[in-house]
């Protein structure tokens, strides 16, 4: 089921509170606004754009995976995402874990929430699809597919194609328990792939080389010759020169 709204604080919070009011089915619940009032990044960031210039979803889902495994599936998104815009001839990049960026510029950004108490997850996405220009805060690490290729894009079929790739790519982790079977894929398309990265780690910064992701979506980089699993929670990768 879809669910279109024109504006919302954000996408996540209104999937949150159907859930908190109950709702509580096997399909995919999804949620599309032309405007966030109030979007959300990670740890607390905010998400920008215009009215009814970007792709803005979030899709209620109910994982067959442990709590605790339910953040591969910002990994799976990632790959919808760049699946759906390689269909279109678009080939973008992930930036682990929850990126896509083209010509090393921002273009998505992806939001994954879980709701304990139900089981629930909630994928926010946010695409920027038709902006002609950028905030000027952003413009160095952000762009648009419009600005970047010169097309327009169609929301309800990017959306569409998006969706049944999710539920091919759900099914894959669901069948194995983890990202075995999608691992190549993701490191195909990982940006960062066997360069050098920045860790921004809480507990410390440290530079390494990536090597790919493991089988539960956890970033592998070589720093001081031994190989390090960076989980998602708390940390941003970088380039060693910049954004990507
Ligand atoms: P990082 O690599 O820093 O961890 P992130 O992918 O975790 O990045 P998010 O938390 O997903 O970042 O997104 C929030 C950040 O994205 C904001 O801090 C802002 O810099 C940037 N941002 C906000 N709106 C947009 C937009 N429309 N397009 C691209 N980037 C945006």
């Amino acid at each position: 089921m879809i669910i279109n709204l024109d504006e919302i604080d954000s996408t996540n919070e209104y999937l949150k509170r159907m859930s908190n009011d109950g709702y509580n089915s096997d399909e995919m619940l999804v949620v599309t606004a032309q405007y966030q009032t109030a979007g959300k990044g990670r740890r607390g960031r905010s998400w920008v754009t215009e009215p009814g210039t970007a792709l803005m979803f979030s899709v209620l889902l109910k994982p067959r995976l442990k709590l605790d495994d339910c953040s591969m599936l910002t990994l799976v998104m990632a790959l919808a995402v760049k699946r759906s815009l390689s269909d279109m001839d678009i080939e973008a990049m992930i930036k682990w874990p929850n990126d896509i960026v083209l010509n090393k510029k921002k273009i998505c950004g992806i939001l994954t929430e879980a709701i304990a108490e139900t089981g629930q997850m909630i994928i926010g996405v946010g695409i920027n699809t038709n902006q002609e220009s950028m905030p000027e805060d952003l413009s160095l690490s952000a762009t648009s597919i419009l600005m970047e290729t010169d097309d327009c894009i169609d929301h309800d079929s990017l959306l569409d194609n998006i969706i049944y790739h999710l539920e091919k790519l759900t099914q894959s982790v669901y069948d194995t328990g983890d990202l075995s079977l999608l691992r190549k894929e993701y490191e195909d398309s990982l940006v960062s792939m066997n360069t050098a990265v920045t860790v921004l780690d809480p507990a410390g910064e440290y530079d390494g080389i990536c090597k790919g992701i493991d089988d539960r979506g956890q970033l592998i980089v070589e720093h001081e010759k031994k190989e390090t699993r960076v989980y998602a929670g708390e940390v941003s990768v970088r380039g060693i020169y910049g954004y990507v």
